[in-house]
């Protein structure tokens, strides 16, 4: 079956009660397992897309990717063919593949490894080359078409603002790309206060991401990054421990992205504007793969 639109209603808001603090927390987490939260709507406009625009899709990028699972759903819903390029695996991962990649590889997509060196010449000549009937979609889904999800995602916080007659409050979102953040300042006013924190790299490594998305968007989201920058994806006791927390208090976080976030939460909480909704975007299904690696460090 090819689907030709995919819609979906508004995410649920629930209270959340942790560290003696009341947030509230949008499950966009909960929309459509098969996505995690906010690359359906950075996807929203290529879900909307009918179906016989494209033959091909191709994006790159990391091999447990929560964008590359979520773009393996799309291709497969559209009956697109899927290309995903990564830097070569190491063999033990390549010769079994687990967690994101094994779910994206079953769902049809055809991965192509690089070596390290060639990588990004070998992308830019790929993206290049892109013919009219192939969408091509830069790492993690760092792209303009992202807006108009994000506009939707924003109308939704508006609504729950006004059904709970709210002046101001916090929204916030941890950054891999930092497109989320982004147009959620953009389309947010400004009496709401959207943080977030650089989950790759650090402060200078956002700023020129969102300069290269939108170098003419004065208004940016505030930036939390009391917590040193940190590898990508690589485990932290202290990101474990929060994480643990979190899920002990009702809420099955991804161990990524939102243990930095609600660490940076907890630390800026009384310079925050109360109440803090924080939007939950899914990537649970990569969770497994991160447990792995905290197994394989001995810290759990
Ligand atoms: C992709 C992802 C992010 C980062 O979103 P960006 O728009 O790239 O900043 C945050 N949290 C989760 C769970 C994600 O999967």
């Amino acid at each position: 079956m090819i689907a030709t639109k995919i819609t979906f209603p508004p995410s649920e808001v629930e209270p959340f009660f942790w560290k003696g603090h009341q947030w509230f927390v949008k499950r966009d987490d909960l929309i459509d397992p098969r996505f995690s939260g906010n690359k359906l709507r950075k996807l929203y406009t290529l879900l909307q897309t009918d179906p016989h625009r494209y033959t091909t899709l191709i994006s790159y990028g990391g091999a447990q990717s929560n964008a590359m699972l979520s773009l393996a759903y799309l291709a497969h819903l559209k009956g697109w063919h899927f290309i995903y390029y990564v830097k070569t695996l190491p063999k033990w991962l390549g010769d079994n593949p687990t967690g994101n990649l094994q779910l994206a590889l079953k769902l049809g997509m055809e991965l192509v490894q690089v070596p390290h060196r060639d990588f990004y010449d070998k992308v830019d000549t790929i993206r290049n080359m892109c013919t009219e009937d192939v969408i091509f979609i830069s790492q993690g889904g760092a792209d303009k078409s992202a807006k108009e999800g994000i506009r939707i995602l924003a109308e939704e916080i508006l609504a729950w603002q006004r059904s709970n007659s709210l002046t101001s409050f916090t929204v916030a979102t941890p950054s891999g790309t930092g497109t989320t953040a982004l147009y959620l300042r953009d389309y947010l006013p400004k009496e709401i206060d959207v943080v977030t924190t650089p989950v790759v790299g650090d402060r200078e490594t956002l700023l020129s991401q969102w300069q290269q998305l939108e170098p003419d968007q004065a208004l940016q989201p505030k930036i939390l990054d009391h917590y040193p920058k940190h590898p990508f994806a690589q485990p932290k006791q202290e990101y474990l421990q929060i994480w643990q927390s979190l899920k002990a208090a009702g809420i099955l976080f991804d161990l990524i992205y939102a243990p930095k976030m609600w660490l940076e939460l907890l630390t800026a909480y009384h310079k925050l504007k109360t109440p803090i909704l924080y939007i939950h975007s899914g990537g649970v299904t990569g969770n497994l793969s991160q447990i792995e690696k905290y197994r394989y460090k001995g810290l759990l």
